[in-house]
């Protein structure tokens, strides 16, 4: 018996990285998922993977209302409710001070801050008691990390809405948590040669506790988890998956003594 029999599960940002991850646990645990994403070429593989009578895609762009809406219609017009929110969709962005256009600084809010909120605004009608919304923050919010304004800014205020959608929706019974990963190995580092990216992910794990970055499916666990009813009790909560970066940074081995 899957934990997640049953259900259905709207995954923004469905097609690659964490959300792809999640959607291929989830089914695997008897859900059926409603994927979007801006890529339709990535969008169709995703779900000639997960199988049709398990996943619809549906190509969406998370800042815009309209799409959110038509997304959670077709999740429930084709599986005929919706019990999971997985607000996973997320750009970062390059936002430093002193050479930052206004619109990638808006950008980067308009996908990861607005479009979460309309996209928990758009799935609402479809939600019962018992349903489980889940947020995706961000170690970087509060690691002071430069050129990451907006960035930060954005999981932040994701932190925060957590918050407040949880007491919001606690008289209806729907939970709302966060889940806050580290470096995670997915698509949204960009494009490296393999010896970049080794470069890259060695100086990145110096700084993590745990000396290593974190795998899409480790998150993919986490929101598991929150979706299900293991986690029945645990509502308005941040979630750190970050191998320690987050709470003990002074543990990573960048700190060691040799
Ligand atoms: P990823 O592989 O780049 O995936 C990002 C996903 O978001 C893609 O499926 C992308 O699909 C979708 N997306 C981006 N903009 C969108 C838009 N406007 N409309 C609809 N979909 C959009 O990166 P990831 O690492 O899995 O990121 C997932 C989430 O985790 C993000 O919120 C990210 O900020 C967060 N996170 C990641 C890390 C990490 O180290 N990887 C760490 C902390 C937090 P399309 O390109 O098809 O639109």
């Amino acid at each position: 018996m899957g934990k997640l029999d049953g259900k259905v599960a709207l995954i923004t940002g469905g097609n690659s990285g964490i959300g792809l991850a999640a959607a291929r646990l989830f089914v695997s645990e008897g859900a059926k998922v409603v994927i979007t994403g801006r890529n339709a070429a990535t969008l169709e593989a995703a779900v000639r993977e997960l199988g049709n009578e398990s996943a619809l895609a549906v190509q969406a762009d998370a800042a815009d209302p309209d799409s959110s809406a038509k997304a959670a219609a077709a999740a429930a017009e084709r599986f005929g409710r919706l019990d999971i929110v997985y607000a996973n969709a997320g750009i970062s962005g390059s936002t430093p001070l002193g050479s930052t256009e206004l619109s990638v600084f808006e950008e980067v809010l308009r996908v990861n801050v607005t479009g979460v909120f309309f996209t928990v605004q758009a799935a609402l009608p479809y939600l019962q008691h018992g349903a489980s919304v889940i947020l995706t923050g961000s170690v970087l919010a509060g690691a002071g990390r430069p050129g990451g304004s907006a960035y930060a800014a954005s999981k932040g205020a994701i932190s925060s809405m957590t918050k407040v959608l949880a007491a919001e929706l606690s008289p209806k019974g729907i939970r709302v948590n966060n889940v806050v990963p580290g470096a995670t190995r997915t698509p949204i580092w960009g494009q490296y040669t393999p010896e970049g990216w080794a470069q890259l992910e060695a100086g990145m794990s110096r700084s993590i506790p745990l000396n290593r970055l974190g795998e899409p499916e480790e998150i993919a666990k986490v929101a598991l988890f929150l979706a299900s009813d293991d986690s029945s009790f645990i509502q308005g909560a941040d979630i750190s998956a970050d191998g320690g970066a987050g709470a003990a940074p002074l543990g990573a081995p960048i700190y060691r003594q040799a």
